[in-house]
C-alpha cells in the first residue's frame, strides 16, 4: 500500500486530522490518542451530532479551527459555547466542508451508522487518508467506495479492531491471502440460553464484556449483527469472497483477528482490548510510536480459547451473510433495516429477539433492481428498508 500524500511522521511535521463524531466512544479514544501524540498531530477539525457540551468543551481544549453539528439551531447554540474564531457548520454541508479543507491530511469517520457514506466519498475525492471506523458505509456501499478509493489512491486505514489485526497481519503478504479467521468475543449473551434474552433488561444488554462502546454497536455486539457486518466489512476491505472469511468466537479478545496464507501459516495479531491500539495505528500508520496502552502478560492470561459460532442463537449472523451472497443492494438493506430495528428495541418498541426477526422480513420483502447498485440506488434501497422496518417496530 502506497501512501504518498502524507509526509512521514518521523520528518517531525504534524499530521492534521479531522475527527468526525468526536463526541462518541471511537472520537473521544482518537482525541486522547492525540494528545498523547501531541508533538505529531493537530486536531483541525471535529464533529457531532447534538451534543454540543462535550463538542464545545472538545474544541477549546484540542483547540480545533473548525466544527460541525446536526442543524443550523445546534450551530447557533454552540456558537456562544466556543471561542469566537472557530468556525462552526452544520449538516451534511458542514461534514462535507470539513473534509474538504486543504488543512486536513486524515479524516477520522467515527460517526455511528450510514450517515458517514456521502462525507467518506468527499473525502476520498479530496484524496484525505481515511482512518475509519464506522462500519455501516462500506456494508452499504463497499463496492463503490473501494473503487473509488482506488481510483484516487486513498489509504483507507480500519480501525474496527478486527480489521485492524487483518490489515496488520497482511501487510506485504495481500497476495498469499487463503483465509480470514474473524474473531468475536460473543459478546454479553454468549453464556446466555436464548429463551432468556427478552428477559434481560437494556442495561445488561448494553455492557459488553470486554468493550466500551455506543448504543448501536452494543446492541449489534449483543445480536452478533455486529460480527456480521465484519463479514461484509473485510469483504471489501481485503478484497476477499465471503466464503474466505470464517468466524471464531474467542472470548477473551486477545486475538484480534488471523490470516491464513497459502501455505498453511497463520499470522495473528495480539494485543489487550484497547481502542487506542488500532485508532493510534491508522493515524500513524506506516509508523508506530510507543503509547500508554496495557501489556500483555501471557502468565496471567494462561489460556486463549476458540468456538464456532451458533448460527441458530445468532440468527443476525447468518442473515449478514446471505446479503452479502446475494449482493446489489441486499447489504445496504440488512444494515438500515438493523440500523432502524436496533432504534426499536432501544426505544422500548420491539423484544430483543424481534430484532433478527424484523430484519429477515425487510430483506425477504426486498426486490433487488441491479445487481451492480449506484448510490442512487443504494440511497432508495436504505430508505425503503428504514420505512418497512418502522412500519414492523410499530405493529
Ligand atoms: P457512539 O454512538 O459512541 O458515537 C457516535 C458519534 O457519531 C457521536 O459523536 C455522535 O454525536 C455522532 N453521530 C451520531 N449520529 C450522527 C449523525 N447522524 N450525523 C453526524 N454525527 C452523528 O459510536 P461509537 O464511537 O461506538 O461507534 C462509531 C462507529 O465506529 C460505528 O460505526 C461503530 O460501528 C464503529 N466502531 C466502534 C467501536 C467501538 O469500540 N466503539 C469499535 C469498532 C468500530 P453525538 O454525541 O452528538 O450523538
Ligand atoms: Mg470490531
Amino acid at each position: 500500500m502506497q501512501d504518498n500524500r502524507l509526509i512521514c511522521q518521523k520528518s517531525g511535521v504534524k499530521r492534521r486530522i479531522a475527527v468526525l463524531g468526536s463526541t462518541g466512544s471511537i472520537g473521544v479514544s482518537t482525541l486522547s490518542v492525540a494528545a498523547f501524540l501531541k508533538d505529531r498531530f493537530e486536531v483541525v477539525a471535529l464533529s457531532a451530532d447534538s451534543n454540543i457540551k462535550t463538542l464545545a468543551s472538545q474544541t477549546s481544549l484540542y483547540k480545533a479551527k473548525v466544527i460541525s453539528v446536526r442543524d443550523e439551531l445546534l450551530a447557533k447554540r454552540i456558537r456562544s459555547l466556543v471561542p469566537p474564531k472557530t468556525i462552526v457548520l452544520f449538516g451534511a454541508d458542514g461534514l462535507n466542508e470539513i473534509v474538504s479543507r486543504g488543512d486536513v491530511d486524515i479524516v477520522v469517520f467515527a460517526i455511528s451508522g450510514s450517515s458517514c457514506l456521502m462525507p467518506l466519498i468527499k473525502a476520498i475525492k479530496n484524496r484525505k487518508r481515511v482512518a475509519l471506523a464506522n462500519k455501516e458505509s462500506l456494508v452499504s456501499a463497499g463496492s463503490i467506495v473501494m473503487k473509488l478509493a482506488k481510483e484516487n489512491n486513498v489509504d483507507i486505514i480500519p480501525i474496527d479492531s478486527e480489521h485492524s489485526a487483518i490489515f496488520q497481519c497482511l501487510e506485504g503478504r495481500v497476495e498469499f491471502l487463503n483465509k480470514i479467521y474473524l474473531t468475536a468475543t460473543g459478546g454479553p449473551l454468549l453464556g446466555i440460553p436464548k429463551n432468556k434474552f427478552d428477559r434481560l433488561h437494556p442495561k445488561f444488554i448494553l455492557k459488553h464484556p470486554k468493550w466500551k462502546m455506543g448504543k448501536k454497536i452494543s446492541v449489534d455486539s449483543a445480536t452478533m449483527m455486529n460480527k456480521g457486518l465484519e463479514i461484509i466489512e473485510a469483504r471489501w476491505l481485503f478484497d476477499v469472497d465471503e466464503n474466505r472469511i470464517d468466524v471464531l468466537v474467542h472470548p477473551e479478545a486477545i486475538v484480534h483477528s488471523m490470516v491464513e496464507l497459502t501455505d498453511r501459516t497463520i499470522f495473528a495479531e495480539l494485543s489487550a482490548p484497547d481502542m487506542c491500539i488500532p485508532i493510534q495505528y491508522a493515524l500513524t500508520y506506516p509508523d508506530r510510536f510507543s503509547n500508554m496502552c496495557e501489556v500483555l502478560n501471557f502468565s496471567k492470561i494462561k489460556s486463549l480459547s476458540f468456538e464456532e459460532p451458533d448460527f441458530k442463537k445468532f440468527p443476525c449472523l447468518g442473515l449478514a451473510r446471505q446479503a452479502l451472497k446475494k449482493g446489489g443492494t441486499y447489504p445496504a438493506v440488512l444494515n438500515a433495516a438493523d440500523e432502524e430495528a436496533v432504534k426499536g428495541y432501544l426505544e422500548g418498541r420491539i423484544r430483543f429477539s424481534r430484532i433478527s426477526v424484523v430484519i429477515e422480513r425487510v430483506l425477504e420483502k426486498h426486490k433487488d433492481r441491479n445487481n451492480i447498485p449506484s448510490i442512487v440506488d443504494i440511497i432508495e434501497a436504505e430508505s425503503w428498508a428504514r420505512e418497512e422496518t418502522v412500519k414492523l417496530c410499530y405493529r
